[in-house]
């Protein structure tokens, strides 16, 4: 079966999905993205997505395509027409295609496309089951990474230098030595007192949707949570650590640059946590509003 593209009102085989050479999210980066899990059928915190889409196309004074409903609307025959039961829904939406000049256009339509792509969740179970191993990469972003922007050439370097040392994962560390986040997950590590530690939604870092609902189910466990920056010598002395995304759930990393963390294989507060977000994930709750900057 041909893979199905939605771009900009139509659904198009692949072969034909394509957008004009002159838009910006090709010139520029001057566009936004989501990616929404979906498991046995239903999409998994898609409120909480279409409401960070809404805030990142705000901060960029990117117009709205169209309502949150229409777009759900597009998103999940996006997925029935690749017939995808499990894996992810990715949506793009730029600032248009326009002559190449700085400058915002005026009257320019915005370009959406969405793609849908089968996935393993069986893969993701053996990696949390067996723990991944991480490496520490600077973090050389921008300073607005709390829009989720397509400009992600710094996460796929940071991601290459993973995956050349057989690491699952990159963590990006600042300028005074402090994790930030992963290249594309929030780091997180749990302390000798199993106290959650993990830095504030601050324009530093993306604020996970995952992340948010981790932060819910942790509280609802009574675990306690502290929201501050953690060095890398912290967090290979921890008792656990782990990452939290759409596509990862909560994946244990047990490694941190070869240094084991804990006693090197999984942590109980990290398999629990991924069993509650694997719990949650099956209700299929669209009504999760992520609390943005705020905690
Ligand atoms: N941080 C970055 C930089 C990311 O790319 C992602 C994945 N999109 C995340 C965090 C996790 O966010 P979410 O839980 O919404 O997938």
């Amino acid at each position: 079966m041909s893979r199905i593209a939605y771009v900009n009102g139509q659904y198009v085989p692949y072969a034909q999905a394509g957008v004009h050479v002159e838009d910006r999210g090709f010139q520029f980066a001057d566009g936004v993205y989501e990616v929404v899990a979906v498991k046995d059928g239903g999409f998994v915190d898609l409120e909480g997505h279409l409401v960070r889409l809404e805030r990142s196309l705000d901060e960029l004074r990117i117009d709205r395509p169209m309502s949150r409903a229409a777009l759900s609307v597009v998103l999940a025959e996006t997925v029935r027409r690749n017939r995808v039961r499990n894996g992810s829904v990715y949506l793009q939406i730029t600032r248009g295609a326009a002559r190449r000049e700085f400058p915002f256009p005026d009257g320019v339509a915005p370009t959406f496309v969405a793609i849908a792509r089968h996935l393993d969740w069986a893969k993701g179970a053996a990696n949390a089951a067996r723990g991944v191993a991480a490496i520490t990469h600077p973090d050389i972003r921008w300073g607005r990474c709390d829009i989720k922007t397509v400009g992600l050439l710094p996460a796929a370097l940071a991601k290459q230098a993973a995956k050349e040392s057989g690491a699952y994962e990159a963590w990006l560390v600042d300028d005074q030595g402090f994790v930030t986040e992963g290249s594309s997950s929030n780091a997180w590590i749990v302390t000798k007192d199993n106290v959650l530690v993990t830095r504030k939604p601050t324009h530093e870092i993306l604020s996970g949707i995952t992340r948010s609902a981790v932060l819910e189910l942790a509280k609802r466990e009574g675990l306690k949570v502290e929201f501050r920056p953690f060095t890398v010598a912290e967090a290979q002395a921890a008792k656990e650590a782990f990452v939290s995304s759409a596509t990862s759930f909560v994946i244990p990393v047990v490694t941190l640059d070869g240094k084991p963390i804990g006693n090197g294989g999984p942590g109980v507060v990290v398999a629990r946590l991924r069993s509650l977000y694997e719990a949650h994930a099956a209700t299929h709750s669209t009504d999760w509003q992520a609390p943005f900057l705020a905690s």
